[in-house]
């Protein structure tokens, strides 16, 4: 029995998949590579010494996903594959509602009907909108404040529904907080294309030369220095908590939510004085407007994985500026391939790997 991890490609799909396989399970990765690259499960492949069967192709694509369900012997789906930028989701909503829903009701179909009835989903802090309070506890108020935070909060009201129209389901949804970091061995980490949307990437790429100057976004709000603070947590650390959620999943049936985060939250010129401690480069920083619809403060009540799960994130801030360097300043153009000092060639799965064209 294998489990199926869509968008396992991706910055926390890969790192799910070395803590997956690391745990002995077998991996099927579905991935249409529009935001990754397969070189990322190259490297997953070369981290753990294990292979993976990877699947080319779009979850929309119904007739090629059944293949996969017909072909495998599936446990459990972890559901990591979706668009995530919120600003490109208020340009281009439908481009949103349609990759994040639709493929999310395609893979349920067909999970309900080979009966394959575990899923963990990835949600996300975002679904709470502006907090009124912090710490914040997965029984707070939701309301998503832009098209992706409502992709997030459709598909959880779907989920549910879903478990109310059949009891056998097992659902576990799981609300990230900031991801940041990257696996020690610096041979994965996250590599968005074109310029980055989120702080620690950006702050990165400044590092690396690529970017001048980090653009601080407001210094009024009400916070210990000016700047936005958010729950940053280790990318093994949430990797890790899906293992754990896994196990519960296949344990009981129902639709279970956590919060992953640290329960702490920094600022934003606290992670740029962790991130020059931490790699001796400093950063220059240009302070300017507030973005529109960001929150003043963030952060996680993470009591309930702590106690349900038994997880609690591990690694600090300056940990995790540490690796997210590691692996930005080995590859400072993320997964493109330099063809006379690397194999571009996925080594353990290439047997596996079924182009779509
Ligand atoms: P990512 O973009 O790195 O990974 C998503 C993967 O899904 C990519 O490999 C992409 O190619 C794939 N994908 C997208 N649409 C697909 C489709 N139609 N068919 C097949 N594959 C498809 O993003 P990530 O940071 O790893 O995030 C994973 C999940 O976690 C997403 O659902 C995201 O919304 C959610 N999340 C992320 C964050 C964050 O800050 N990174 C925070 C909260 C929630
Ligand atoms: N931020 C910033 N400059 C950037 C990117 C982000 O000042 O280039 C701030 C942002 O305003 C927020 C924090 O950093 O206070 C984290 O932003 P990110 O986009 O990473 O996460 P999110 O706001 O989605 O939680």
């Amino acid at each position: 029995m294998g489990i199926l991890v869509t968008g396992g490609a991706g910055f926390i799909g890969s790192h799910t998949c070395i803590e997956l396989l690391n745990d002995g399970n077998e991996i099927i990765v579905v991935d249409n590579f529009s935001n990754s690259n397969p070189e990322s499960l190259n490297r997953v492949c070369r981290i753990t010494g294990k292979s993976i069967k990877i699947y080319h192709l779009d979850l929309l694509d119904l007739e090629s996903l059944e293949e996969v369900f017909l072909v495998n012997q599936i446990e459990a789906v972890i559901h990591f594959a979706g668009l995530k930028a919120v600003g490109e989701s208020v340009q281009d909503s439908l481009k949103y509602y349609k990759n994040n829903i639709a493929t999310t009701i395609i893979i349920c179909e067909l999970m309900q009907k080979y009966s394959v009835k575990n899923l963990v989903f990835s949600s996300s802090a975002t679904v709470y909108g502006l907090p009124d309070t912090v710490p914040i506890s997965e029984g707070f108020p939701l309301k998503a404040i832009n098209p992706y935070g409502r992709t997030k909060l459709m598909i959880e009201e779907i989920l549910q529904d879903l478990y109310i129209s059949d009891n056998e389901w097992s659902i576990t949804i799981l609300r990230y907080f900031n991801p940041i970091g990257a696996h020690e061995s610096g041979m994965i980490g996250e590599d968005p294309s074109g310029t980055p949307n989120n702080l620690m990437p950006y702050i990165t790429k400044v590092a690396v030369g690529q970017l001048n100057v980090l653009n601080i976004f407001g210094n009024d709000y009400p916070t210990i220095d000016g700047t936005g603070v958010r729950d940053y947590i280790h990318v093994v650390d949430l990797a890790i908590g899906h293992v754990l959620a896994l196990d519960k999943t296949l344990k009981s049936t129902g639709v279970k939510i956590y919060n992953l985060g640290t329960g702490k939250g920094y600022s934003v010129l606290e992670v740029v004085s962790a991130f020059e401690s931490a790699t001796g480069v400093k950063i220059p920083i240009k302070i300017t407007n507030p973005r529109p619809g960001d929150a003043a403060i963030c952060y996680a009540d993470p009591k309930k994985a702590e106690k349900e799960l038994n997880w609690k994130a591990k690694k600090g801030i300056i940990e995790m500026c540490e690796d997210s360097w590691r692996w930005q300043s080995r590859n400072p153009d993320g997964f493109k391939i330099n063809e006379e000092s690397e194999n571009p060639r996925l080594i353990y799965s290439e047997d596996f790997l079924i182009p779509n064209n």
